[in-house]
């Protein structure tokens, strides 16, 4: 069982973690959608630019939270754990 917090909005603890990649399925799903509707339509096209975009930065992008209760989604804050290595500079 992972648990990471609970969610903000809410205080629930059914809380999930999304994958990054899910941002590149959601770009490979808009290049597909908007590849066939800028056939219709040449402008939707700017869309596969968006889904390409989407792709090439999913990698950098910080892991996301949702809440399953309100369906709330919040960025992934890691340093709120105490066994973080943080090598402080000598002053
Ligand atoms: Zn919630």
């Amino acid at each position: 069982m992972n648990y990471y917090e609970n969610c903000p909005q809410c205080d629930s603890k059914r809380v999930t973690k999304m994958s990054k990649s899910l941002y590149f399925l959601i770009g490979l799903g808009s290049i597909g959608v908007c590849g066939l509707l800028g056939i219709l339509f040449p402008p939707i096209w700017l869309g596969v630019l968006l889904g390409i975009g989407l792709m090439c930065i999913s990698p950098f992008l910080p892991p996301m939270l949702q809440c399953q209760d309100c369906k709330k989604t919040w960025k992934y804050v890691k340093n709120k754990n105490t066994n973080v290595n943080i090598e402080s500079p000598a002053k």
